[in-house]
């Protein structure tokens, strides 16, 4: 991923829960290209032989199944740990999978502008923490209180309150990435308010990029 590329690079971030997905799936509803490094890094850690060996080596075989599927809630149990106060585990797991992902998703764009797309939004929850943020044109964070990410995140996954607040810790916090943010979706009302701040903020970016 180059700034210099003619493709547009939109990334769209925030904290667990803050509604990064629903915010994609929106603009993605609208007809642009969104992709998510979400969906590569399952790929990266189903279908990369090296990432598997490295990932079995280092958290067991069992977070595999027999079939060759990945367990995410054993890989879960073993990266969000309480008493891994430094996330020594979590960072061990990101070493062996974001060079991969950063390399799936470079891959990605550069075929999309080789194929004539002049603009693309990438969801990726790390991108401030995998440090790839210079990559980007232009990020757009969504933010949300905390206590709706957390209603949010326990509705959507069944996590505990606590499982939800040990991830929050592990990520850097929602100000940062707000101050470090070109533009902020707030994300506290309806998904009709949510809508109406996609389209706003889409047209001031296709302002930009005209
Ligand atoms: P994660 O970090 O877990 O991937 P995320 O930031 O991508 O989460 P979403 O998956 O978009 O967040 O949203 C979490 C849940 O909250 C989803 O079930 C979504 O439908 C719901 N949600 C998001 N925004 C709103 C809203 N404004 N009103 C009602 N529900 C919402």
């Amino acid at each position: 991923m180059n700034k210099s590329n003619q493709i547009f690079v939109i990334g769209i971030t925030g904290g667990i829960g803050s509604g990064k997905s629903t915010v994609a799936g929106l603009i993605a509803k609208r007809g642009y290209l969104v992709i998510s490094t979400d969906e590569l890094a399952k790929e990266v850690m189903l279908n990369d032989s090296e990432v598997k060996l490295k990932l079995e080596s280092c958290f067991g075989k069992k977070i595999y199944s027999d079939d060759g599927k990945l367990n995410p809630g054993e890989l879960s149990q073993l990266v969000f740990n309480p008493d891994d106060v430094k996330f020594s585990a979590l960072n061990k797991l990101n070493a062996i999978v974001h060079p991969k992902v950063i390399d799936a998703m470079t891959e990605v764009i550069e075929s999309k502008e080789q194929s004539g797309e002049r603009i693309i939004f990438v969801e990726s929850a790390l991108i401030y923490e995998a440090e790839i943020d210079e990559g980007f044109d232009c990020i757009i964070v969504v933010d949300s209180l905390v206590k709706n990410c957390i209603q949010r995140t326990i509705a959507r996954s069944g996590l505990t309150k606590d499982e939800v607040l040990l991830r929050m810790k592990s990520q850097i916090s929602l100000e940062e990435k707000r101050l470090a943010a070109d533009f902020v979706i707030e994300n506290n009302s309806t998904m009709e308010d949510l809508s109406g701040s996609v389209d706003f903020i889409l047209n001031i970016i296709l302002e930009m990029y005209k």
